[in-house]
């Protein structure tokens, strides 16, 4: 408790987007902030709430453009942390899930400096927000797994697609948009029916928000036709069965009745 009332560091997750998807506490560290180190996936309108005075370095790492490399940002983090400034280093979504907070955490216990973690709201609950679908159903789906799509220099990551598919939980893949054909590849080989409801979101939260809905075996299409500018999450599992229409309706007049 001392530890964090007296910390001068937060790692702070920034949302999928919308500034209304902050924390309170998120929103309180960014208006006091000194110094605001942010990626490329954190809202200018999240960095436009710091101070007028605040110093604002983006360190974004997209893929293709030019970005500090993780060592550089661990070391202006510690630079910067050291100075006794306020620092808050923001991240997109949630700064646990697919974040590479560990790095950065361990080179502030390193350099001995005290740091506090403000959660995010991930993009995938908040994908799940705009679909207005659970992500875990009674009956349905037990569990929830988060994947990355991107495994070491760009391929695919060496997952256990067996299990994964024999799982039946919902699977959620962030970075999943450029790999996602071989993601379906192997879920398929894997045993998983290739009518598996699928769908991707791009941009949740965003003005360009875009559903792409199919199944395992149509989605890697829908999706490399839709050229995706922003950010795509995948969803995959029976869970994510388009609710239907008719049996909505029935619903409804029975309650009324
Ligand atoms: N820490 C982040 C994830 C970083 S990895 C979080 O908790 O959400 C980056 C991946 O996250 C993207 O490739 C994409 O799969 C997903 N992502 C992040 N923001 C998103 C958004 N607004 N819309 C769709 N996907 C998003």
């Amino acid at each position: 408790m001392l530890e964090c009332m007296m910390a001068r560091v937060f790692l702070a997750g920034a949302g999928p987007g919308d500034p209304e998807l902050l924390t309170v506490k998120a929103a309180r560290v960014i208006a006091a902030a000194d110094v605001l180190l942010y990626d490329s996936l954190v809202d200018p309108r999240v960095v436009a709430m710091a101070r007028a005075d605040a110093r604002l370095i983006d360190v974004g790492k997209r893929c293709g453009r030019h970005s500090a490399s993780q060592a550089e940002i661990c070391r202006l983090l510690v630079a910067q942390g050291r100075t006794g400034a306020l620092v808050v280093r923001l991240k997109g979504g949630d700064p646990m899930v697919f974040g590479r907070a560990t790095e950065e955490m361990d080179a502030l216990r390193a350099a001995g400096i005290g740091f506090e973690v403000i959660p995010g709201v991930t993009a995938a609950t908040a994908a799940a927000a705009a679909l207005r679908c659970s992500l875990t159903r009674r009956g349905v789906a037990r569990s929830l797994h988060f994947l990355t799509g991107h495994g070491a220099e760009s391929g695919l990551p060496a997952h256990d697609w067996v299990s994964l598919t024999k799982s039946g939980g919902t699977l959620v893949v962030y970075m999943g948009g450029q790999t996602l054909p071989g993601l379906a590849a192997h879920f398929i080989e894997a045993g998983m029916a290739p009518g598996m409801p699928a769908v991707a979101v791009e941009s949740v939260s965003l003005e360009g928000q875009r559903i792409m809905r199919g199944t395992i075996g149509s989605l890697p299409g829908l999706v490399v036709d839709a050229r995706a500018a922003g950010p795509v999450i995948v969803l995959i599992g029976e869970a994510l069965a388009e609710p239907d229409a008719l049996d909505s309706l029935l619903l409804q007049i029975e309650m009324e009745v």
